[in-house]
C-alpha cells in the first residue's frame, strides 16, 4: 500500500529579477513590488478559500513557497503568511515549509531571517556550474556564486534542495556528466534534475521554431537520462520521483502530495489548488496578472479565476499520471475508492500486456515504472488510461 497523500499549502509569489528564456511560469519583473500589499492579499485569500471548502484546521503537512522568486520577498511576510498558515489550518508537527531561491538573491543575513520565521527547507534555483550554461539559461549568477550560496544555505538550513538543467543545445553526454560528477561531490541530500523542454510562449521555444537553436537528438537526452539515473543511485539518491533524487527520508512532502494526487490548497497569481470535497475533486486556478488578482482579493477576497470540478474519471487520469512519476508508483485500489470501480480508468489488458513486456511492474494492486518503463513513461500512460 503506498503511503496516503498529505495536506499541504502553496503560496506563489510572481515576481523576478529577470525572465529566464526557457520559462512558462508565472513570473513577472517590476521595479517595485508593494510587499506589504501582495503579503496581506495572500493572507486574506487563504483565509477566504480554508473558508469556502471548510478546510479551517485541517492537519497541513507542508507549506511550499514558489514562483517566481519568493526568496525576494521579505522575510517578515514570509513570516506573516506562515504564522496565518499556523492559525487557519492545524499544522503538523514537524511540517514541512520550503522557500524557493534564486542563488542571487540569498544574503547570509536574509537566509537567516527566512529561518528565523519558519521556513525549515531551501530549495535552491542552481541550474548548472558551467558559466556559459547559466548564461545561456539567462540566470544572473555564476557558477562561483551558486557555490557560496548555496554553502552559505547549508550553514543555515539543515535541508537544502538544489536544481540543475540538463540536455542543453550542443551539451554532450560526457560534459553533462562530468558537471553532474561535480555536483554529486557537493553531497545534497536532494536534487532535482530536469531536462531543458521547450515550452509555448517562452524565448526559447520561438528561438527554436526560427531555427536559432537546436535540442539534442531524443537518443542523447535518453542517455543522459539513464546515465543520470544510474550515477545518482550509486551515489545513495534515490529517483523517488523521475526527475527528483533524494537520501531516503530527505524527499520533498510537499511535491509528494501532488504525486499522490492528494489535496492543497493553492494561493498567490496564478497558484492552482485541488481540494477533495463529497462530489469529487475541485480545482482552483488563481487570475495570473498579479494586478488584476490584486484587485479581486481586494474587492472578493480571493482572485479565483476558475473553479473546476474534476469527474471520478478526470481524478483517475491525474492520479495514474502523477502516481507513475513515483518510484512507488500507485495503489490501484486507492485510487478505486475515489474514482470508481478500475475498469471504468484502467486499461488492464494493457497494464498485463506491459508488465510482460517488463516496462510495468504490478504486485499487490500497486503498479511501477521499470527502469526501462521510465524512458517510455507518457506513452505509456496514454495507452493504459481508457
Ligand atoms: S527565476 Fe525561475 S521563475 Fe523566475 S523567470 Fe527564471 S526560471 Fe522563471
Amino acid at each position: 500500500m503506498t503511503q496516503l497523500a498529505d495536506f499541504g499549502v502553496y503560496i506563489h509569489w510572481p515576481f523576478c529579477q529577470k525572465k529566464c528564456p526557457y520559462c512558462d511560469f508565472n513570473s513577472h519583473v517590476r521595479d517595485t513590488v508593494d510587499h506589504d500589499r501582495f503579503g496581506a492579499a495572500i493572507i486574506t485569500e487563504l483565509t477566504t478559500m480554508a473558508d469556502q471548502f471548510d478546510m479551517r484546521g485541517r492537519t497541513v503537512h507542508s507549506v511550499f513557497f514558489g514562483g517566481g522568486t519568493p526568496s525576494l520577498m521579505p522575510p517578515e511576510i514570509a513570516g506573516q503568511i506562515c504564522t496565518a498558515i499556523k492559525t487557519v489550518f492545524h499544522p503538523a508537527d514537524n511540517m514541512e515549509i520550503t522557500l524557493e531561491a534564486n542563488p542571487t538573491s540569498v544574503e547570509a543575513d536574509k537566509l537567516a531571517a527566512f529561518r528565523a520565521c519558519g521556513i525549515n527547507r531551501l530549495s535552491m534555483g542552481i541550474q548548472s556550474l558551467n558559466d556559459a550554461h547559466l548564461s545561456f539559461l539567462g540566470r544572473q549568477h555564476s557558477a562561483k556564486e551558486a557555490l557560496k550560496a548555496l554553502d552559505k544555505a547549508r550553514h543555515v538550513f539543515d535541508r537544502v534542495s538544489t536544481d540543475f538543467i540538463y540536455t542543453l543545445p550542443d551539451q554532450t553526454t560526457a560534459e553533462w556528466l562530468a558537471e553532474l560528477d561535480t555536483i554529486l561531490g557537493l553531497e545534497c541530500d536532494h536534487l532535482s534534475l530536469y531536462q531543458l523542454t521547450l515550452e509555448e510562449g517562452t524565448a526559447f521555444y520561438s528561438m527554436a521554431k526560427r531555427g536559432l537553436m537546436q535540442m539534442p537528438a531524443d537518443e542523447i537526452s535518453l542517455d543522459m537520462f539513464t546515465k543520470t539515473q544510474q550515477r545518482c543511485q550509486a551515489a545513495g539518491l534515490n529517483a523517488y520521483e523521475i526527475s527528483n533524487h533524494a537520501k531516503t527520508g530527505e524527499e520533498s512532502r510537499h511535491n509528494l502530495t501532488y504525486w499522490r494526487a492528494g489535496d492543497w490548497i493553492g494561493a498567490g497569481p496564478g497558484a492552482v489548488g485541488r481540494v477533495w470535497q463529497a462530489h469529487g475533486r475541485t480545482e482552483t486556478r488563481c487570475r495570473k496578472h498579479p494586478d488584476s488578482w490584486l484587485d479581486d482579493v481586494t474587492k472578493k477576497g480571493a482572485g479565483i479565476a476558475e473553479q473546476n470540478h474534476e469527474t471520478r474519471i478526470e481524478y483517475a487520469a491525474e492520479a495514474v499520471m502523477m502516481g507513475l512519476r513515483l518510484r512507488e508508483g500507485f495503489d490501484i485500489a486507492a485510487i478505486e475508492q475515489k474514482a470508481g470501480a478500475r475498469q471504468t480508468w484502467l486499461d488492464e489488458h494493457a497494464v498485463s500486456l506491459y508488465c510482460e513486456q517488463g516496462l510495468l511492474h504490478l504486485n499487490d494492486d500497486i503498479l511501477t515504472l521499470t527502469d526501462h518503463g521510465k524512458t517510455v513513461m507518457n506513452t505509456l500512460i496514454g495507452q493504459i488510461l481508457i
